[in-house]
């Protein structure tokens, strides 16, 4: 339930890192309290000040920027955190989205959490989960793998890992790799149905509803431009049960409403469906 935090509660604490999200896109997709934490702040660790400073320059934010990325991070973090244990707030924020996901602000949360500095999150735009709810596939159940890096070989070992996941599945990937990443998950996932989500938030934004193979050949003549989501449907194998994406309650409620039994034989079918005891589906439902 949404609770309407007092100006109290969004104080900044000294000694303090903030996980604040930034725009993906779309300047306006800012927070009224990441504008707060980032005025406030001692300092803004930014993965690239460059892009960061326009940011800043478009809020009006004034706070003194350090470099914190893939390449310093291990120097850069411990300034980092000998400035928070004098005393200092720091918001940690990446070129765009959510800091800590397919970025070094993960490490930075670590190393904080390690030395007893209170991390807080500032949530906001997040390039995984805008693809995953606007792709049309079930975001009941889904997984994140970010980049597939690595060699072919161990590309295609993932995705074979991922093959019998029934979940959803969201990826990243770079414009340059996107025809040779489409080609690869094809022959290694079938011919499954995607959601290809281009330049999310901008005015360019495209969102292609799409087969694999379509995918792949429409990259045959088009270049790819900009930055992508690849949202993956689940494996679809036929031993999917009928409950695979039902609640333990609505699983239930099939077999009390629609076929008809009573309250006792209905969680007694669901227990043996999911091969659990009856009385983890009776705690389930109370
Ligand atoms: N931490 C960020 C987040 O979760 O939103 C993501 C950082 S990751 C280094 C950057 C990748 O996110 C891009 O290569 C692209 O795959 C995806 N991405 C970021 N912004 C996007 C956008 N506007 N549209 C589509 N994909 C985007």
């Amino acid at each position: 339930m949404t609770e309407f935090t007092d100006s109290e509660k969004n104080r900044v604490e000294s000694g303090t890192l903030y996980l604040v999200a930034t725009p993906i896109g779309n300047l306006s997709d800012i927070s009224e309290r990441a504008v707060k934490v980032l005025n406030e702040v001692s300092f803004i660790a930014a993965e690239d000040t460059r892009v960061t400073s326009k940011l800043l320059f478009a809020s009006g934010i004034r706070s003194p920027l350090f470099s914190y990325h893939e390449h310093n991070k291990k120097e850069a973090g411990e300034k980092i955190i000998e400035r928070l244990k004098s005393g200092q707030s720091c918001a940690v924020v990446t070129d765009a989205g959510t800091p800590a996901i397919s970025d070094p602000g993960e490490d930075i949360v670590k190393s904080c959490i390690d030395s007893n500095i209170p991390v807080v999150s500032v949530p906001g735009a997040c390039a995984a989960i805008t693809a995953l709810t606007v792709s049309g596939l079930s975001t009941r159940r889904f997984a994140f793998e970010g980049f597939l890096e690595g060699s072919d070989a161990e590309k295609r070992s993932r995705l074979a890992e991922i093959a019998s996941d029934k979940r959803t599945t969201v990826f990243y990937e770079a414009p340059h790799r996107l025809s040779e990443t489409l080609s690869i998950m094809l022959s290694e996932l079938g011919d499954r149905r995607i959601s290809l989500c281009r330049e999310l938030t901008k005015i360019n934004e495209e969102i292609l509803r799409v087969r694999l193979s379509e995918a792949v050949r429409i990259f045959e003549s088009t270049v790819p431009r900009g930055e992508f989501v690849i949202v993956v449907e689940g494996c679809t194998s036929e031993e999917t049960p009928f409950w695979e994406n039902m609640t333990v309650s609505e699983h239930v409620a099939y077999y009390s409403q629609k076929m008809g039994m009573d309250k006792m034989s209905a969680m007694k079918a669901t227990a043996k469906d999911r091969g659990v005891s009856k009385n983890s589906i009776y705690k389930e439902l109370i």
